[in-house]
C-alpha cells in the first residue's frame, strides 16, 4: 500500500437549515452576550473541527447501538472465554457466534458491514462524549465505571477506533480528522432577492473555480461585486444593497465548478452568487449574522428577570461551508500494534460517517439546539462514490430550502 492510499480525503460540504451557534465558551458576569466561534485572523465565524468530529462521533455512537443494539452479547458471555486479552476473547466469541453477529441481509456472503466491526460487540453509548474512565486499563474499559457508576470508552468498537481514545496502558489518536467548517457561501437579502456572496479566495480555496480563471488578477481594490449572470434585465452592471452596504456591481462570466454543490434538497445555480471584494467581505457577513435578544426568566416568578436581556449571534439559515475530512487507514498496520488490536478500514470509517450524518438533519451542532438552532445537512464528496448509502432524509420538513431571504 504506497503512502497515498493510506490517507483518503474527502471533501464536506454543509447548509446550515437552523441558525448555527457555537460559542465561544466565554462570557462576561451580568448581561451576558454570546459570541460564536471566529477565524482569529479573518474574524469569519466558522464550525470548528473540533466540534464536527464531537457531534459526528456521538452520532456514529446512535447509529451503531440503533443498529446492534438486540445483537451485542452480555460481556461476561465474552469473558468467560480464553484469550490473553479482552481483545482476543472478542475475536474469539465472534469466530464462534458467526451466526449472531452478522449482517443477515448481505449478499456478497462476505459480512464486512461497519456496524458488525468485531470490537462493537462491547460498545456503548458512553464510547461518545468524554471519557469517564480513563484511567483504566484496556481490558478493562468496557464495563469499569467511574464514582458516579458511568462507564467510560471503551477502546474496542469503531467509535473508539475511529475517534480515538486514550487508557492508562494506551493512547489511541483515531483514524479520522476534521478540517474546520469554513463559510463557503452566505446569504444576504438584497433587493433582488437573497444572494450568496463569497470571494475569489474562498472560491480558489475550495476548488470550484474553473481552469481559464485561476491565473487572473485580483481586482478586489475596486470594490466592485461581481454578478456570474445578470440580475437586472439588460443590465451589465449596476448597484446592489448586501445588508446594509450599497455596492456596484458588474456581470462576469466567470466559470465556476458548481456541479458538487447540490446539498440535500438544494442547489446553488449561478444566478444566486455574488463575488465580494476580499476585503469586505468579513464586514458583510459579520454585520449580517442572526442575532437574537433573549430574556432570562426568574427560575421563582415564571417572569422575565429584570435587565435580563441578552443577546446571541448566530450563523444563519442558507449558509454554506465547505472543509475537509481524512480518512487514515491504519488497518496495514495489523500485527505492528498488537495492542490496539483490529482497526477498521477506511470504507467501514466512511460508511459509518455516512449512515450517521443523517443526525445533523435532525438534532443539529452547537448550542441551543433545543431552541431552534444548529441543524445542517452534510454531504460527503468523493471521487469513487458519495454517500449513496447514506438513509434518505424522511423527515425533511421543507426548510432545507432557504430561499425567501428571511431576515430576523
Ligand atoms: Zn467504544
Amino acid at each position: 500500500m504506497s503512502e497515498n492510499n493510506l490517507v483518503k480525503e474527502f471533501r464536506i460540504y454543509g447548509m446550515a437549515t437552523d441558525p448555527i451557534y457555537i460559542g465561544t465558551g466565554g462570557y462576561t458576569i451580568g448581561r451576558v452576550d454570546n459570541t460564536i466561534v471566529r477565524d482569529p485572523i479573518t474574524k469569519l465565524p466558522k464550525i470548528p473541527g473540533s466540534s464536527l468530529a464531537g457531534t459526528w462521533r456521538y452520532y456514529v455512537s446512535l447509529e451503531l447501538l440503533s443498529k446492534i443494539k438486540d445483537k451485542q452479547p452480555k460481556l461476561k458471555d465474552i469473558k468467560n472465554l480464553n484469550g490473553a486479552s479482552l481483545n482476543e476473547k472478542i475475536q474469539e466469541w465472534v469466530k464462534q457466534n458467526p451466526n449472531n453477529w452478522s449482517n443477515k441481509n448481505s449478499n456478497n456472503g462476505f459480512n464486512n458491514s461497519w456496524e458488525y466491526f468485531n470490537g462493537n460487540v462491547v460498545a456503548k453509548i458512553t464510547c461518545a462524549g468524554q471519557d469517564n474512565t480513563p484511567q483504566e486499563e484496556l481490558s478493562n474499559s468496557p464495563d469499569a465505571t467511574n464514582k458516579e457508576g458511568k462507564t467510560g470508552h471503551c477502546g474496542h468498537c469503531i467509535v473508539c477506533k475511529g475517534f480515538g481514545f486514550s487508557k492508562k496502558d494506551l493512547s489511541w489518536q483515531g483514524m479520522i480528522y476534521f478540517s474546520d467548517l469554513n463559510i463557503l457561501f452566505f446569504p444576504v437579502f438584497t433587493r433582488f432577492g437573497t444572494k450568496w456572496i463569497t470571494t475569489k479566495e474562498i472560491l480558489k480555496n475550495a476548488k470550484l473555480y474553473g481552469k481559464n480563471t485561476e491565473n487572473e488578477q485580483d481586482e478586489s481594490k475596486d470594490l466592485v461585486c461581481i454578478a456570474l449572470e445578470k440580475i437586472e434585465d439588460g443590465k451589465e452592471d449596476g448597484h446592489i444593497n448586501l445588508g446594509w452596504i450599497y455596492l456596484p456591481y458588474k456581470v462576469e462570466n466567470i466559470s465556476l465548478n458548481l456541479s458538487e454543490m447540490k446539498i440535500g434538497d438544494f442547489e446553488i445555480n449561478r444566478d444566486k452568487i455574488v463575488i465580494v471584494p476580499e476585503s469586505l467581505f468579513s464586514q458583510i457577513v459579520n454585520s449580517n449574522l442572526e442575532v437574537r435578544t433573549s430574556v432570562s426568566i426568574d427560575p421563582i416568578t415564571g417572569a422575565a428577570k429584570e435587565g435580563a436581556l441578552f443577546t446571541s449571534e448566530a450563523i444563519p439559515r442558507g449558509t454554506i461551508f465547505y472543509g475537509d475530512l481524512r480518512i487514515h487507514d491504519k488497518s496495514a498496520f495489523k500485527g505492528l500494534l498488537d495492542k490496539v488490536g483490529d482497526l477498521p478500514d477506511y470504507t467501514m470509517l466512511k460508511e459509518a460517517l455516512c449512515d450517521s450524518k443523517h443526525f445533523f438533519e435532525t438534532l443539529g451542532i452547537g448550542g441551543m439546539t433545543t431552541r431552534g438552532f444548529g441543524r445542517i445537512v452534510l454531504e460527503i464528496r468523493d471521487e469513487d462514490k458519495n454517500c449513496e448509502k447514506a438513509i434518505p432524509n424522511q423527515l425533511n420538513t421543507g426548510k432545507t430550502d432557504p430561499n425567501g431571504g428571511e431576515q430576523k
